[in-house]
């Protein structure tokens, strides 16, 4: 039980990466509050997940994008569940295609999900941590925002954004032990990468070392590691987890 009394703010939980992690920390002892837009079916299964595990659940329908309800979430989940101790900044989207037929609105709204709503959420939770002198801030970031990949100008420069707003805030709140790192997976199979074309996935599985796509608690796992007290000595860093896709 790792992660035993602590209470944890996880985006975009209703599948996927986010409800593993969410998941994962509940196994270990923390309280969730998650967050979804659309999904409310999905939202309810997490929150019987979690809940399964013995431990308090909130389900949140919030856009961290949005500075009111970016405010309105850690508001919410402290007086719901107590002072936020963890934050992972998971919830994501893509709007694909090449640079030349991506729209502005489609760039825009791609860095207001993945990136903005980080930022926001960071600054929302952070006096506390600060108060608290103890918090951990796990961006989601990717592979693609390290290395780049065609038809994802939008999603490629938000998660290399992630990674900027990683290592400047774990500089500027390291002195209040609050720990920022960036996971970065590869190929996760969930509902985002079950809707690439077959040739697309393919040649993916082509540049992956160990021959197999990760599952979403391949990321939990690390998300895990990174929230216990196991990884204090770490901040400002960006952890692969890609099967060597790198
Ligand atoms: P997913 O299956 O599409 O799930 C995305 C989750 O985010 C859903 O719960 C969705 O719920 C929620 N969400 C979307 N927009 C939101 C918003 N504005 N506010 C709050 N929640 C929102 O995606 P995933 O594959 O699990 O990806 C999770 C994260 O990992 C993303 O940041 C993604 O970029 C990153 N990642 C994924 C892979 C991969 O291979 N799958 C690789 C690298 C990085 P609603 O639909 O209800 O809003």
């Amino acid at each position: 039980m790792r992660l035993q009394g602590k209470n944890a703010i996880v985006t975009g939980a209703s599948r996927g990466i986010g409800r593993a992690i969410a998941l994962s920390f509940a196994k270990e002892g923390a309280n969730i509050a998650f967050t979804y837009t659309k999904d409310e079916e999905g939202a309810g299964i997490t929150r019987r997940l979690l809940e399964d595990e013995g431990v308090r659940a909130l389900a949140v329908c919030a856009d961290g994008s949005d500075e009111e309800q970016a405010a309105k979430l850690v508001k919410e989940a402290t007086d719901g569940l107590g002072p936020v101790h963890i934050l992972v900044n998971n919830a994501g989207i893509t709007r694909d295609n090449l640079l030349l037929r991506m729209s502005a609105d489609d760039f825009d709204r791609v860095l207001d999900v993945n990136l903005k709503s980080a930022f926001l959420l960071t600054k929302a939770c952070a006096r506390g941590m600060m108060k608290q002198r103890y918090g951990k801030i796990i961006n989601i970031s990717s592979v693609v925002g390290v290395f780049g990949n065609a038809g994802q100008a939008n999603y490629a420069a938000s998660k290399a954004g992630l990674i900027g707003l990683t290592k400047t805030v774990a500089k500027e709140l390291g002195s209040r032990g609050i720990r920022v790192n960036a996971v970065a997976p590869g190929f996760i199979q969930t509902d985002m990468t079950e809707a690439l074309p077959e040739e697309v996935k393919e040649k993916m599985l082509g540049s992956v070392s160990l021959g197999s796509f990760g599952t979403p608690d391949d990321v939990a796992a690390l998300c895990v590691f990174l929230a216990s007290g196991d990884a204090d000595y770490i901040t400002g860093q960006v952890l692969h987890v890609d099967g060597g896709m790198a």
